[in-house]
């Protein structure tokens, strides 16, 4: 008789099989296979100096991403959920007021958060698919003296992108801390933490960013940490207490790093990969959206592709003018032109003039 009650599941014997899919849903999304690829390195201990180097790496990635020159900016080993609970956890005490922005799901659960831990809270409310004016936030900031209000800048259950400008002004009046949910928008609508006053930001790996779920990139202002670290008592959760993670992300400005809980170094791979991709894809930020230049495929002449695009398809663009003459292209796609239909055609015509100019091989 065998000694082991429960026998090895059969099941585990059959081969791992995924299929391929379009996730074209709110998150998780497609991972490239370069964000893949990186996830697929080598296992090393989560305090090597390697693994420090790149959680460093990380932390300038969030940094621009965020747009953002907090020191405490990091990843949470965790997806969303763990990001609203270590804002939360840490920034408010048991007792304390807290505001939430209810227009979805997402400040529902804020909500749900706080009372948890024994905060007072309050909520303004908008109808699904409803924002919440300046007026309205004042009224309710000064009617309800929170130390923190919560916002869903991209409220996924409604399709919302809320206007942030103003807000944060309108909290620090108060006294209050401006704390924003960014996982459903974060890297694709216009966010600028420092410029727009938010001093909890957070998102997730799953979405904009197309890496695998399981790290929520965070950030921290000044004026979160004064009162995150001048707390009374400790957070209720030691796993997203701020003074430990800060230590382990090398936020603290100690010279060594005590373990807290073991990274997932291939999240961490994945992470940087999908950063670094973002890096690469908008470093050059200040780019006008209506004429779009791009480098003149090396080994071709610019003029023999725009008098084929010409005579192909009766169709202008032009090359490059002062600085940039013999250097770009140049596509302007203005007004009523401004389609995908016409994206798609530009695109056409330039993929079939490099077919058809001539390339020279030097
Ligand atoms: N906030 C928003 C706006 C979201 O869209 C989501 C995920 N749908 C979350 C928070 C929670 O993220 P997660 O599922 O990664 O925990």
């Amino acid at each position: 008789m065998s000694s082991t009650a429960v026998a090895p599941p059969a099941c585990l014997r059959r081969p791992l099989v995924v299929p391929r899919r379009f996730m074209f849903g709110p998150g998780p999304s497609n991972v490239p296979p370069r964000i893949l690829e990186a996830g697929a390195n080598p296992i090393l201990g989560h305090m090597h100096p390697e693994i420090f180097e790149i959680m460093s790496d990380i932390k300038s990635g969030i940094q621009y991403l965020f747009q953002t020159k907090n020191s405490m900016t990091l990843a949470l080993t965790g997806t969303g959920h763990t990001a609203m609970e270590c804002a939360i956890f840490n920034a408010v005490e048991a007792g304390e007021s807290v505001l939430t922005a209810v227009n979805g799901i997402w400040g529902e659960r804020a909500a749900d958060m706080a009372e948890r831990i024994g905060a007072r809270v309050n909520t303004i409310v908008a109808p699904p698919g409803g924002c919440f004016s300046l007026e309205e936030i004042e009224k309710a900031l000064s009617k309800h003296r929170p130390v923190l209000f919560f916002l869903t800048h991209g409220e996924s259950s409604t399709g919302v992108l809320h206007p942030l400008d103003g807000i944060g002004d309108l909290c620090h009046k108060y006294n209050c801390l401006f704390l924003v949910d960014s996982v459903a928008s974060m890297g694709g609508a216009p966010l600028c933490m420092d410029k727009q006053g938010i001093d909890i930001l957070y998102t997730g790996s799953q979405k904009v960013l197309n890496a695998p779920p399981g790290t929520a990139p965070i950030s921290f202002s000044d004026r979160a940490c004064q009162k995150i670290f001048n707390r009374k008592t400790k957070p209720v959760s030691f796993f997203l207490d701020l003074s430990w993670l800060a230590n382990y992300w090398g936020c603290d400005g100690k010279p060594s790093r005590v373990y807290h809980h073991t990274g997932p170094i291939s999240a961490f791979y994945s992470l940087r990969e999908s950063l670094c991709i973002l890096a690469e894809e908008v470093g050059d930020s200040a780019r006008l959206p209506t004429v779009t230049t791009i480098v003149a495929p090396p080994g071709y002449d610019w003029k023999e592709i725009t008098a084929y695009i010409m005579k192909t398809y009766n169709l202008e663009i032009s090359g490059g003018l002062g600085p940039s003459v013999g250097l770009v292209l140049r596509v302007g796609l203005m007004g009523c032109n401004s389609s995908k239909a016409n994206v798609d055609m530009v695109l056409t015509a330039l993929k079939n003039a490099l077919k058809h100019c001539h390339k020279s091989r030097v």
